[in-house]
């Protein structure tokens, strides 16, 4: 890497920029936004704050190539809270063994060093853009976009229009062509509430969770089965292309050993593969939950909340042609396809902004993002670099 950007990352990382919720400010996200928007002026691009919350400022920078096509790469600069049981300040970057440690060091503000090092290179050295280049970098990434690429599509929709999308926030283990879709589901169950020595007298919600939960699992085991898509994962240890997944993940019911309790809910989590019609499979779904209710006679109902659409991009798309390419070059073992397991920003922008977001970024399996002790290898800001100069340039 070059010391321009492991310093620039240095910097970066020293601003909490902890993302906790809309209600909480983001301490540092006005001066985070105001360094890279420096650093973007530096580089001669031209650039803006665009504001739907003061203290999160989306930076939007622009360098006209006079090129035919756009690139607009997406990342963001708030970064979820450090927490505890750090070894060294989360907020204070530490360079060791050719790792950088600290909040964000990957996620994601390693991809904002790499395209800011990216662009600096490419335009010291003799290359061209074959791309006019467009920067989006958000403050709320980390608690759902809504006050930076939601607010953007609905605002600014002019800033996502070009012709392809590079999404800097997502890993080195593959080309990232596409994410799952991602359904959150919420049943809340009535019983009767009373004494635990009575419990003819009631009507028992957490044994009925219990059984609606089992319902759901065994319908999460033939989801894990029955659909095929015709796209690869990420790499993983269960499958070598994209399936279906159902999680049950909170069962919430009962105060006291010696109460029935009369209500309990149940949340989980569905990932579907891009094919599939997400409003289809939770009419399905609602149609088989009505049955189970009917049939264990509980009284229950069902909601939806965020869902997030997938999607997928063909192999033979011009543009995963030319990252496949470049990242042959840097790392052939990871120049393979695959959608990702979870959600990206590529979803919003493919789905609203009706173009392919497509990715290779700098979070490595190892790096520990989202946990404690987070880094970047110094060799992976390099190599990740070196993937998006070659994306963007002529040469
Ligand atoms: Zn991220």
């Amino acid at each position: 890497m070059s010391s321009y950007g492991v310093k620039i990352l240095k910097e970066l990382i020293k601003f909490r920029t902890e993302s906790f919720s809309y209600d909480q400010r983001l301490q540092d996200g006005k001066e985070c936004a105001d360094f890279i928007a420096d650093e973007l002026e530096k580089l001669g691009f031209r650039t803006r704050l665009l504001s739907k919350l003061e203290d999160r400022p989306v930076v939007v920078g622009g360098l006209d190539c006079n090129a035919d096509e756009t690139c607009i790469f997406i990342t963001h600069y708030d970064v979820v809270p450090a927490g505890r049981g750090w070894s060294t300040d989360p907020f204070e970057p530490v360079v060791k063994d050719g790792k950088i440690f600290g909040r964000g060091a990957s996620d994601d503000k390693g991809g904002v060093a790499v395209f800011l090092s990216a662009m600096k290179d490419l335009l010291e050295g003799n290359d061209s853009p074959a791309f006019n280049v467009r920067f989006i970098c958000n403050g709320d990434e980390e608690i759902g976009s809504q006050a930076g690429l939601r607010w953007l599509l609905s605002e600014h929709r002019h800033l996502l229009e070009g012709d392809v999308a590079y999404i800097l926030d997502v890993s080195t283990s593959c080309l990232s062509v596409g994410c799952s879709t991602s359904i959150t589901g919420i049943i809340n169950i009535v019983g009767k509430q009373g004494h635990a020595a009575y419990p003819f007298n009631c009507v028992n919600a957490a044994e009925k969770a219990v059984m609606m939960a089992s319902k759901l699992m065994e319908f999460g085991k033939k989801e894990e089965k029955h659909v095929s898509s015709r796209f690869k994962a990420a790499p993983n240890p269960v499958s070598g292309m994209i399936w279906n997944r159902l999680s049950v993940t909170v069962l919430e019911s009962g105060e006291k050993p010696n109460v029935v309790p009369g209500k309990a809910t149940i949340k989980f989590n569905w990932r579907l593969i891009p094919e599939e019609n997400l409003e289809k499979r939770k009419m399905e779904l609602k149609k088989e939950f009505g049955n189970w209710a009917d049939e264990l006679g509980i009284d229950a109902s069902l909601k939806f909340h965020e869902s997030i659409p997938g999607y997928g991009i063909d192999e033979s798309n011009r543009y995963v042609k030319r990252l496949k390419s470049a990242v042959e070059i840097v790392d052939p073992s990871r120049a393979i396809c695959g959608v990702e397991l979870g959600t990206t920003d590529g979803s919003i922008v493919y789905h609203n902004a009706d173009i392919p977001a497509i990715g290779f970024g700098p979070m490595d399996e190892d790096c520990n993002f989202h946990g404690t002790d987070e880094f970047i290898k110094i060799s992976t800001l390099r190599s990740v670099r070196e993937v998006v100069k070659m994306f963007i340039s002529n040469g």
